[in-house]
């Protein structure tokens, strides 16, 4: 995880927003949204505060918290979990997946993951010593070749690492290409790991949780997270849900990488988890109008562009501008248009990166008139 010089790369996430605050531009690097969450988070914290919320919470998570994430869990996908052993709070999704792997893998297992991937993944298949094998997801729809995934997935296989709705890609996988991965978790004996935190933000298409499907949950572990769903992102409030044993050994993990997080910020999680279901079509519905302004400013630009059903993201490709290396776009783009992008080789290996050279990510979940702006420097590129 080190350069060659010893020092620390940035993820290409802090690369991209320090560019962005040096250059000024517009940042649609880094996915984080640029407006606060619902009020009644936002105040439950602040009295979580006031009454004396502000110690070490219980190692599993605030009774509240692992209630309400239970009948959310139930409210949406019918899927009853036991609060008391089949829930765990952790500091983000990313100590979910942290744990869960640390947890489930000995060096050498096998962690099948897709690829374009979440940065992390990489990160923490190398900290377990585990070997990461990826299905590719092709432009422009980024769906996975089922015969593919099927040959990806063998007995070494010990993880299968799904992330629906996807980031980079924005896709959202079908239901055949889920009931094919529990299938196969079956026949291989693997866990599956799939990472939901886009759960509520879909575009014209319902999330299916894939630990729905028969089968699935006794060996799935479903993490997700308040940031995208509260606009919370700084607060660092994950779960996971998955059958006791798993959790059992996951709260192992756990235990000694962070012990617990957050105390004020459970509660205030809880009560948006408990909000009306109009507050979560609502945020889908915002969030799928930003879509369309940047997709429209993209395609206006000459972009050639994927349109993403989930997640913060869209994908364009800039080879039809004249720029077959997305990274040396990216760098550029603060001084053609004043905007801030990822190059989709940022979430690739090594040896698949030139496949994907041309690609690059945006993120919509920022204010219409940015989006607007953006779009207008933009066309500039033409
Ligand atoms: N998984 C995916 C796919 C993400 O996009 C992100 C980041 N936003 C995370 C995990 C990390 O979530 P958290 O900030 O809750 O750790
Ligand atoms: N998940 C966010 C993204 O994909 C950023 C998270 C991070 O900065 N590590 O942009």
């Amino acid at each position: 995880l080190l350069g060659e010089d010893g020092t620390i790369a940035a993820t290409i996430f802090a690369e991209m927003s320090a560019l962005a605050a040096r250059t000024g531009a517009i940042n649609l690097g880094q996915g984080f949204p640029d407006e606060d969450g619902p009020m009644e988070v936002l105040d439950a914290a602040r009295q979580a505060i006031t009454d004396g919320v502000n110690q070490y919470p219980p190692g599993r998570g605030s009774p509240v918290l692992l209630e309400a994430i239970a009948r959310h869990q139930q409210r949406f996908y019918g899927l009853g979990v036991d609060p008391g052993t089949e829930v765990l709070v952790t500091a983000g999704a990313t100590e979910a997946l942290a744990a869960t792997i640390l947890a489930l893998i000995e060096p050498g297992d096998e962690v099948v993951t897709f690829e374009p991937f979440y940065d992390a993944y990489g990160g923490l298949i190398a900290l377990a010593n585990g070997v990461h094998r990826t299905v590719r997801l092709r432009a422009p729809d980024f769906q996975p070749d089922l015969d593919e995934l099927g040959a990806a997935i063998t007995d070494r296989t010990r993880l299968i690492l799904v992330n629906n709705p996807h980031n980079p890609t924005g896709t959202v996988f079908s239901r055949e290409t889920l009931e094919l991965i529990v299938r196969l978790a079956e026949r291989h004996n693997a866990v599956i790991v799939t990472d939901e935190v886009y759960e509520h933000l879909t575009f014209g298409v319902l999330h299916l949780p894939i630990a729905t499907l028969p089968g699935a949950f006794e060996r799935t572990v479903t993490i997700s997270s308040g940031g995208k769903t509260f606009n919370t992102t700084g607060w660092k409030i994950g779960w996971l849900t998955a059958p006791a044993a798993l959790v059992t050994a996951i709260l192992a993990v756990k235990q000694f990488l962070t012990y617990v997080n957050g105390a004020p910020f459970q509660p205030a999680i809880a009560r948006g988890l408990d909000l009306p279901d109009s507050y979560f079509t609502g945020i889908a519905a915002a969030l799928q109008g930003k879509r369309d302004v940047l997709e429209r400013g993209l395609v206006a630009a000459g972009f050639a562009v994927s349109r993403p059903h989930g997640s913060y993201f869209i994908v364009a490709d800039a080879a039809p501008l004249g720029y077959p290396d997305g990274a040396d776009f990216c760098r550029e783009l603060p001084a053609l248009a004043g905007v801030v992008a990822v190059p989709i080789g940022a979430f690739c290996s090594p040896e698949h990166r030139p496949q994907y050279a041309s690609l690059v990510r945006f993120a919509f979940c920022k204010k219409v008139d940015l989006l607007e702006r953006a779009a207008t420097q933009l066309a500039a590129l033409r």
